[in-house]
């Protein structure tokens, strides 16, 4: 079955399939082409062109007249397999306690995975797939998620369980990864390396013959899990083929960002706190840079500073960090908007970063990420706009008209 949209206002993002991320100055080119046709076959981009040079018919025929379209945003990193909502904290928080204290408190992380290890599978898939079902509406067509909730063996399995049946029940690409080390859980709080040992040796092993992770993972902070704990913990996850994508730098500098392009990871999150050092270890890397604007919002802490990132010459991809303590959105529209408003990236910039680096991220550039021949055909057709611009300038609006996913509207 072929399909053709017809009369495209402006057709964003086309590339060359051998363009898998764009870094520095050519983050400020978005290719497009007005007034296009786009001609997909099943779940795959087969054509697209000016209309002038358009000869073929198709099987159905959509006019895209005023509207545009652009590939659907690519979240490289969320937590959205959580239960319950902590509410509450963010009550508190509003009333003046800072994140530590609440974490402090038995809040934060620990208290989400206590609801969660109390959550049977079903209603923890349940609350998910809701969740996911919101984000792809909003235009999310590929999406990473972490375990790191569970923080026992069975939890943690649960949890990558869940992103499994996800997977599979939805025909968006989801990525799965391990993050056992977001938290020290209480009854490990003066045996620390008794939890690693528990990571490593428990862990590991049985989500490596579940085959239900891809990435590895760790929140590389002051309180949390240090260099070396980290150093530790991607090496063991080496072992069995799982390739990092690490937490750090959202509060303090202490080497995140050395130990994991030690490890070659793909990609390094969050970054609000960033030295020259951390920068010019990133150059000539293959390791994606990420920024989460939605959390330093919500939490009102630094934003990542883009341009010192981008002006070193450094590819940065955009994501949510939809997870229920410090970013309860999943919306990227929002991201890309906050990334302009906030960061002073170029409304070409934030999408590059969200699309084609943030499919980097998950290792998914040769499927989504652009419109390009053979990728697959998820994508945005937008409401009837006047420029690309309109994204993140209408902010707060959500300027879509219909999402497909593998070529079908959703
Ligand atoms: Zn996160």
């Amino acid at each position: 079955m072929t399909t053709l949209f017809i009369n495209i206002k402006e057709l964003i993002q086309i590339r060359e399939a051998s363009i898998k991320k764009v870094s520095g100055k050519e983050m400020s080119i978005l290719p497009t082409i007005k007034n296009a046709f786009l001609l997909i076959k099943d779940d795959k981009i087969l054509d697209f062109g000016t209309m002038n040079n358009l000869s073929t018919k198709a099987d159905k025929t959509i006019d895209c007249t005023g509207k545009m379209i652009l590939p659907t945003w690519c979240d490289s990193h969320t937590h959205i397999v959580y239960a319950g909502n902590r509410e509450q904290e963010f009550v508190d928080r509003i009333n003046g306690l800072t994140y530590e204290e609440i974490a402090n408190n038995g809040g934060g992380i620990l208290n989400s995975a206590k609801k969660l290890q109390e959550t049977s599978e079903q209603d923890l898939y349940k609350q998910s797939a809701v969740r996911l079902e919101e984000v792809m509406k909003l235009g999310t067509g590929a999406v990473e998620i972490k375990s790191g909730y569970g923080l026992t063996v069975d939890a943690e399995l649960k949890m990558l369980r869940v992103i499994k049946k996800l997977g599979e029940n939805y025909n968006l690409p989801i990525k799965a990864t391990f993050l056992g080390a977001h938290a020290f859980p209480k009854e490990y709080k003066d045996d620390k390396n008794g939890y690693i040992d528990l990571i490593i040796n428990e862990m590991l092993p049985k989500i490596a013959k579940e085959k239900l992770a891809e990435f590895i993972d760790a929140f590389c902070e002051t309180g949390y899990f240090s260099v070396e704990d980290t150093d530790r913990i991607l090496e063991a996850g080496k072992k069995y083929g799982l390739i990092p994508k690490v937490h750090v730098n959202q509060f303090t500098t202490i080497g995140g960002v050395q130990v994991s392009v030690k490890h070659k990871a793909l990609s390094v999150d969050h970054l609000e706190i960033m030295n020259s050092d951390d920068i010019n270890t990133l150059k000539g890397t293959d390791t994606m840079p990420v920024a989460l604007p939605s959390c330093s919002y919500f939490l009102s802490i630094p934003y990542t500073p883009a341009r010192n990132i981008i002006n070193a010459g450094l590819p940065l991809a955009l994501a949510t960090d939809f997870n229920p303590g410090s970013t309860p959105s999943g919306n990227m529209n929002f991201v890309v908007a906050t990334a302009c408003i906030k960061m002073k990236m170029t409304p070409e910039e934030a999408i590059n970063a969200a699309t084609i680096n943030g499919a980097y991220a998950m290792n998914l550039s040769d499927k989504v990420g652009s419109i390009t021949k053979g990728k697959k055909a998820n994508f945005i057709v937008t409401k009837e706009i006047l420029s690309y611009g309109a994204i993140p300038y209408n902010f707060g609006s959500v300027l879509i008209d219909t999402v497909f996913i593998n070529g079908k509207s959703i």
